[in-house]
């Protein structure tokens, strides 16, 4: 039997997995003792990987039309779709939607193929979804996209605040090593969400704040530490640029005035306050309570301005630690998946473009950021985008104002699906479909939340025709023109490009350089041991930013522009389930993961649920100013009153109702482009 290390398929803690395959497309899981993201734990997500494996449901072969063809005629239909198109309107009609499910070197190709050659900066991808609020902190913060935090820093800290996470249940062995730290060095943990989830059973506090105050939290535990003497003017001078105004500003963050701002109890506040003041090694975990938010990005920074104040970051046991939904939003950060930056961590900033344009020895290069997720799709319902390539991601359903989304496929010229699942909602409207390797087929790395590069292998046959998706843009690229520049033999080739770049007139201005790796041989490759890069950033107070400076962001709570009215007295939160993953395309096939919950929900506070004479486990309406949908009642006493709690998987393949991706508004963070999931206007009505 061959056993195979590689990484789990789902979320960012990124954990390793040995994968034994036996007869057929059997396969069993076991978490790898060695590496270091999981040292051997796994979740009921990754225990079951073996169940999602099988061929049921696979796209195999290349589609045009709804016909199968061969690779070779659909690869030229895709490339001169893609070419009219650009030589029609420009290359700013054309667009790539791709995912955080990718491997490092699926979108390290397309990113070159559509900035470099095409020309324009119309890539994003799903990960705008999860965390691009964190990216845009940090680069506000530390002048580059860098997680100061690593795991073992969970392991020193003496207090670990969770901010807007449902570690328990979204990122389950990162909240294992929690409870094993808490177990041996009794670390304290204080969980701030408004509802009482899985992940307060272990914690010290629960501060269930009203949705969208993390701002005036964050300020007032500042305004309090500063108070106590815990900011260092010495350090702070040295190391961070500070605003004139800043502490200004923080005058009225007084204890009575925040509770107020965030409707708690100020004996809950004062416990906090000095659970934190008692504990210099501590690490504020953030998660999509604060990114999935119209102040996504100020509520970051209002967490990274508190550790970058007190001192609390570059050392071990402390800093922000933004943590990444998908298995590779990191990875795409790294080459530059977004539709925000360049490669490498290059912003667009002439040098920039002028040093990658010359790396790539690319005919042009885009000249700024291209349509951010959220936009991107509204350009193409007016009719902008004439070409759009999406890759292993399902934006009918997982994309805010779903129902926008759908319109604008439909009035897309050319839509070009590339995935390794026959129907889902998207591809339903894609007149091209290509077979892509999935997980346990494909090969290449991931990026965790912690930085950590790791190997996913492939030790399951290709079926079909399947491709890996470098292959496929690669094969594209080639039928554009562009042959001599994607002539990559193997993900092994990719990477290295990658790392060179990297490198390349790098020279310790950004952290993000591998360069170690760049002439790294197929075989060390195909052994590549899990490795993080940066190693401990900050630790000599020196930050990426031209003066070697971090920035403290001067940040306010303001009242939310869609705080609830008369006919949406509700607030709609959306979140995941323990076992299953985003639309449930892998998740959905496993029958143990399906025991968990059999079906979407809609959790309510009972006394809400009284009030409107709904019982348990009928079935509602919710409704928003954007859509609404059917959902069973789940009385759950740690709602907050006025809110209401949906799952995001369910689609119109597994239910009539439950299509969460019907409700949310598309308003998004003036800074990031993320949008916000968490605080929709909502009601509900018995049916
Ligand atoms: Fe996979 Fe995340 Fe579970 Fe680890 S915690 S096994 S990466 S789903």
């Amino acid at each position: 039997m061959q056993q195979v290390r590689t990484t789990c398929a789902y979320c960012g803690v990124g954990c390793g997995v040995v994968a034994t395959a036996g007869a057929g497309r059997s396969v069993t899981i076991a978490g790898d003792g060695d590496h270091p993201a999981n040292r051997g734990r796994l979740c009921s997500k990754g225990t079951h990987l073996g169940e999602t494996v099988g061929l049921e449901g696979r796209l195999l072969h290349p589609e045009v039309a709804g016909k199968r063809t061969t690779w070779d005629k659909a690869i030229r239909h895709v490339a001169r779709g893609f070419a009219r198109a650009i030589a029609d309107h420009g290359p700013d009609s054309v667009a790539f939607y791709v995912s955080g499910q990718l491997l490092t070197e699926d979108y390290y190709v397309a990113n070159k193929l559509m900035k470099g050659f095409i020309g324009s900066a119309n890539i994003d991808t799903n990960s705008r979804l999860c965390m691009s609020s964190a990216v845009a902190a940090h680069n506000r913060a530390f002048g580059e996209d860098v997680v100061p935090c690593t795991y073992e820093d969970l392991d020193e800290a003496d207090l670990i605040v969770l901010v807007g996470s449902n570690t328990a249940w979204c990122h389950p062995v990162v909240y294992q090593r929690i409870v094993a730290a808490r177990a041996t060095r009794g670390t304290k943990v204080v969980v701030i969400d408004p509802r009482r989830t899985e992940t307060c059973a272990d914690a010290d506090l629960h501060l269930a704040l009203r949705p969208g105050s993390d701002v005036a939290l964050m300020n007032g535990l500042l305004a309090h530490c500063r108070k106590a003497g815990l900011v260092d003017e010495v350090w702070c001078d040295a190391h961070l640029s500070v605003p004139g105004d800043f502490w200004a500003g923080l005058e009225g963050a007084t204890l009575p005035e925040t509770a107020r701002q965030c409707d708690l109890a100020e004996a809950d506040l004062a416990q906090f306050y000095a659970l934190f003041a008692a504990s210099p090694r501590s690490v504020t975990l953030f998660s999509q309570g604060i990114n999935q938010s119209v102040r996504g990005t100020d509520q970051g920074n209002a967490i990274i301005n508190l550790h970058l104040a007190t001192g609390r970051i570059g050392k071990p046991g402390t800093g922000p630690f933004s943590i990444t939904g998908q298995p590779n939003a990191m990875g795409g950060r790294e080459v530059g998946g977004l539709a925000t930056t360049l490669a490498a961590h290059r912003d667009f900033a002439e040098v920039n473009r002028t040093e990658v344009q010359r790396f790539w020895a690319s005919p042009r290069i885009a000249g700024g950021p291209g349509l951010k997720a959220v936009d991107l799709f509204r350009q193409m319902r007016e009719g902008r985008i004439k070409a759009l390539w999406i890759m292993a991601t399902n934006p009918a359903v997982s994309m805010p104002d779903a129902a926008l989304v759908r319109e604008a496929l439909a009035r897309c010229p050319l839509v070009v699906v590339s995935d390794c699942i026959a129907e889902t909602d998207t591809s339903r409207q894609a007149q091209v479909k290509l077979p892509a390797l999935a997980w346990g087929e494909k090969d290449g790395t991931v990026t965790n939340s912690d930085r950590t590069i790791s190997r996913q292998r492939g030790f399951l046959a290709a079926p079909g025709e399947a491709r890996p998706d470098w292959w496929i843009v690669g094969e594209v690229a080639k039928a554009m023109g562009w042959a001599e520049h994607f002539t990559y033999d193997s993900a092994a080739a990719i990477f290295r490009e990658h790392a060179r770049l990297s490198t390349y007139r790098n020279a310790g201005k950004r952290l993000f350089d591998i360069g170690h790796l760049a002439a790294i041989s197929n075989a060390d490759y195909d052994a590549l041991e899990p490795q993080r890069w940066g190693g401990r950033p900050f630790a000599d107070g020196r930050f990426p930013a031209p003066d070697g400076k971090a920035r403290l962001i001067p940040v306010e709570q303001r009242v939310l522009d869609y705080a609830p009215l008369e006919r949406w007295p509700l607030t709609l939160n959306t979140g995941r389930y323990r076992d299953q993953w985003h639309t449930m395309t892998r998740t959905g096939l496993s029958p143990r993961l399906s025991q968990h919950r059999r079906e979407p929900q809609v959790d309510m506070h009972p006394a809400d649920a009284a009030a409107l004479d709904l019982a348990d486990g009928v079935l509602a309406r919710v409704a928003t100013p954007q859509g609404e949908s059917v959902f069973r009642v789940a009385l759950n006493d740690g709602q907050r009153r006025g809110e209401i709690f949906t799952p995001i998987h369910w689609t119109d393949r597994q239910s009539s109702g439950g299509r969460t991706g019907l409700l949310p508004c598309g308003m998004v963070d003036p800074h990031s482009g993320q949008p916000a999931f968490k605080q929709t206007p909502a009601r509900i009505e018995a049916l």
